[in-house]
Parts: C-alpha cells; sequence; structure tokens
C-alpha cells in the first residue's frame, strides 16, 4: 500500500486527446515512450536507438504532468504504476530495501509498465547533508540501485516516469537516471483556449460564447486553474435556480439551467 494507484490500460480513462494543448510534450512522449513499447523491433539493433529507462516531467503545479503519465500509459497500452516520493519517505522508515525490491518486482510482473513517481523530488531530491533521514537516504540508494539493476531487456518494457515543481532540488545522480527532461510550461492564451474548448465541449454555453477572450483573460492560469474556474462558472447558474427556488419564484418540476455567458467566468475568476 505504498503505491498510490496500480490501473490497467484500458481502464485509465485518459488519453493524450483529452489534454489540451502540450503538442509538443505529446510528441517527444511518443517518440520516448510508446514507439519503444510498442514497437521493440525498432530499438534493438545498434547502439543509437536505445530505449531510454526515466523521463523526468518537470513545470509549474497543475500543468497536466499526471494527466500526461496516464494518457501516456493509455497511449503505449501499458499499466500504470503511480507513486509518490513525499508518501514514500514520510511513512516507510521500515525496511527501504525490502520496499524498493517489492516495487520493482511488481513492476516486472506487470511490464510492460509505466511507473509514476510524483514528487521524485522527495524521494530522489538532493543529498540533504547531516540533516537527512536516514531512512530517506536508504529509500534513495536502494531506489536508485533497483533501477540500474533493470536490465536492459526490461528496461524496454518498464519506464520511469518522475514529475516534479522542483527540478532543482534533484541531485546529479538523478539527473543521470532520468536522461530525458521534458519541460511543461504554463499554456500561452492559444494553449488556453484550446484547454477551454475541452473542458465546455459538452457545456451548455450562450451563443456566440468566446473562448478566445476568455483565454485571453486568464494569463499565467495553469490548466488545474482553468478546470476550476470552469467548475465555479458552471455553478452559477445552479445557484441562481436554486436562489429562485428558495424565494419561491419557481418551483418548476424539471427545472431548466440557463447557459453559462462569459461573464459567469469573469465573475468566478
Ligand atoms: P502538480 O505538479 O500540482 O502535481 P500536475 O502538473 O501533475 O500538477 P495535473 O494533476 O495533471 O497537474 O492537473 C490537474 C488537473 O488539471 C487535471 O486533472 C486536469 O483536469 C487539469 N489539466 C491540467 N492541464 C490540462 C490540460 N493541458 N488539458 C486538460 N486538462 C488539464
Amino acid at each position: 500500500n505504498f503505491i498510490s494507484a496500480v490501473v490497467p490500460p484500458g481502464e485509465i480513462g485518459v488519453k493524450f486527446d483529452d489534454i489540451g494543448a502540450l503538442e509538443e510534450v505529446k510528441t517527444a512522449l511518443h517518440e520516448l515512450a510508446i514507439l519503444p513499447m510498442k514497437r521493440p523491433e525498432l530499438f534493438s539493433r545498434g547502439n543509437l536507438l536505445r530505449p531510454t529507462k526515466g523521463i523526468l516531467l518537470f513545470g509549474p503545479p497543475g500543468t497536466g504532468k499526471t494527466l500526461l503519465a496516464k494518457a501516456l500509459a493509455t497511449e503505449a497500452g501499458a499499466n500504470f504504476i503511480s507513486i509518490t516520493g513525499s508518501t514514500l519517505t514520510s511513512k516507510w522508515f521500515g525496511d527501504a530495501e525490502k520496499l524498493t525490491k517489492a516495487l520493482f518486482s511488481f513492476a516486472s510482473k506487470l511490464a510492460p509498465v509505466i511507473v509514476f513517481v510524483d514528487e521524485v523530488d522527495s524521494l530522489l531530491g538532493a543529498r540533504g547533508g547531516g540533516f537527512e533521514h536516514e531512512a530517506t537516504r536508504r529509500m534513495r540508494n536502494e531506489f536508485m540501485a533497483a533501477w540500474d539493476g533493470l536490465r536492459s531487456k526490461d528496461s524496454q518494457r518498464i519506464l520511469i516516469l518522475g514529475a516534479t515543481n522542483r527540478p532543482f532540488d534533484l541531485d546529479d545522480a538523478v539527473i543521470r537516471r532520468l536522461p530525458r527532461r521534458i519541460y511543461v510550461d504554463l499554456p500561452d492564451a492559444d494553449n488556453r483556449s484550446k484547454i477551454l474548448k475541452i473542458f465546455l465541449a459538452k457545456e451548455n454555453v450562450e451563443p456566440g460564447f468566446d473562448v478566445q477572450s476568455l483565454a485571453n483573460a486568464t494569463e499565467g492560469y495553469s490548466g488545474s486553474d482553468l478546470k476550476n474556474l470552469c467548475i465555479a462558472a458552471a455553478y452559477r447558474p445552479v445557484q441562481e435556480l436554486l436562489d429562485e427556488e428558495k424565494k419561491g419564484k419557481s418551483c418548476d418540476t424539471t427545472p431548466t439551467l440557463r447557459p453559462l455567458s462569459l461573464d459567469d467566468f469573469i465573475q468566478s475568476k
């Protein structure tokens, strides 16, 4: 139970098309992870094209790193295992060696598999000198040893995908094991518009609703911020209806909600 999720590929419920923008990230993941898993025969000759053992996704919070990891597993037809760095180091002061062995042998059994390590900095962060907890240090060393111990045959089918908001906290030993690093940036206005279109695809919005002007008005918002904004805006017509019912103005048995206006979003900011 140090693993927060184990999901087979058909049950993850997220694919690349559900993720707005981030096209370059998706292309990179396709080349680095999906192709080697789906077409291993293309990567078995010579030395230049070797599948990578590790990829790091880094960037601000809420930009879709976890979502990308899940969708990657769907697209690669791989199982998905998720662990959280801070949970591992804070809860498991016990036998680091047993724990990592269990994790890696479990992963081998589930291969092809994506092992997603969220907050990878807290598990594999820079050595904390004298202040570092002994258990954290042992866990990290065991994790790296088990990772190095993956036979190259396995590495084609077991991918460690780390995510962090604090890439500068990772030390050289970790950076070396995550040779492919992909920056997941905050969306610009055009990309915010693409993300908003996904969230609003099934919503009842006013005719002529201008997604681009909402995108322009949400500078600095992450994908996650945009989703929260949409949820808050979608609640406004519900709240209005409830208020009307309370005042006794409406007692429709099948009440209809008014469509969402741009103002609902602006007021919810
Ligand atoms: P953190 O670094 O805080 O863990 P994260 O980068 O892993 O964040 P996610 O957890 O993947 O971010 O994103 C949170 C939620 O925001 C997602 O479940 C999804 O609903 C939404 N989201 C973020 N980015 C996108 C996007 N590009 N397209 C669609 N939804 C998105």
